[in-house]
């Protein structure tokens, strides 16, 4: 599939590597790029991410055969609303937000009813870094995307969207909106709170520079998501509310029986669980 012109509203790390990746492969003409702040729209330039800036978001869409809005999930109503007014008939419009059901909800919202060109997404795929600066062209490779079209969406929509990702390298599923926003909890935003946590309960501690100094490999691994943007993880903890409180739930639990197999000395149930956990993830990772 070739896309004539693309435009992307939001060039950070997510919706930049997207322009990159399919740059990369021939697949797109033009990229047209929409940002919060000018300089980034430059620097997006400099970087050959973009090939023509917009400040205009409503201007940036005009002509456009897709658009991919990679904005933070919490600034989606508004850009919606902004767009409302100036999206055409032809353009197929997609996200790349953490989180589905708050941005069908936004969707709703601005547009009165989703528009049926418009084919929720979330490519599972990122880094701690953020930012046009750290964007890739193989962010994607061998990567998720999960699409949860609704039960509206054209199904030519869904399809050119679906394209798209697999061109810059990726396996599509699809799942519906809520399933999505259980599976993320599970997988994505409760590993973010618990490395969050620790990082800043450590922090906190007097004696947290040295801990840190002496901190070895495996500490590194597990906090490394700890770096990831604070707003962005601000903006996804809230609007993926009810399914990460369940798991926060379900974690705690987990947690405290622990801490009572430590305290009364309960050696086999200590061993049962962290063998339950290494053949878990040696099968998940292997
Ligand atoms: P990013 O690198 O920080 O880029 C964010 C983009 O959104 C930038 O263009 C930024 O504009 C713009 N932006 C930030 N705040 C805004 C606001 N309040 N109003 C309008 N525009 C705003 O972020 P990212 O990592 O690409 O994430 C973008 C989206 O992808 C998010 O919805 C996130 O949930 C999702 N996502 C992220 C990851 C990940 O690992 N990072 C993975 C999958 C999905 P300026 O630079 O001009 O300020």
């Amino acid at each position: 599939m070739k896309i004539g012109r693309l435009t992307i509203l939001g060039v950070g790390l997510i919706g930049g590597s997207l322009a990159l990746a399919l740059k990369k492969r021939g697949v797109v003409e033009q990229v047209t790029g929409w940002s919060r702040r000018e300089q980034t729209l430059q620097k997006a330039l400099e970087l050959g991410v973009i090939d023509r800036a917009e400040p205009d978001p409503g201007a940036a869409v005009q002509g456009a055969e897709i658009a991919v809005i990679g904005v933070p999930v919490g600034a989606m109503e508004s850009l919606f609303r902004r767009l409302a007014p100036h999206l055409e008939a032809q353009t197929v419009l997609t996200d790349v937000g953490s989180t589905k059901g708050s941005v069908v909800e936004a969707a709703r919202r601005a547009f009165a009813e989703p528009p049926p060109l418009f084919v929720p997404g979330h490519p599972v795929a990122g880094t701690e870094q953020s930012g046009v600066e750290a964007a890739f062209a193989e962010l994607y490779q061998d990567r998720r995307v999960i699409l949860t079209p609704l039960p509206g969406t054209d199904r030519d929509a869904s399809s050119r969207i679906r394209t798209m990702w697999e061109q810059c390298g990726a396996e599509v599923v699809e799942m519906e909106v809520a399933h999505h926003d259980q599976v993320l909890a599970a997988t994505s935003h409760l590993p973010h709170m618990l490395a969050y946590t620790l990082v800043d309960s450590l922090a906190r501690m007097e004696e947290s520079e040295e801990m840190f100094r002496l901190a070895a490999g495996g500490f590194r691994d597990f906090t490394r998501i700890a770096s990831s943007d604070p707003q962005m993880w601000h903006d996804i903890c809230l609007a993926n509310r009810d399914a990460l409180l369940v798991m926060l739930e379900r974690f705690s639990a987990d947690l405290a029986r622990l801490k009572d197999a430590i305290r009364e000395g309960e050696g086999e149930h200590l061993k049962q669980t962290f063998l339950r956990a290494k053949r878990a993830r040696d099968r998940f990772c292997g």
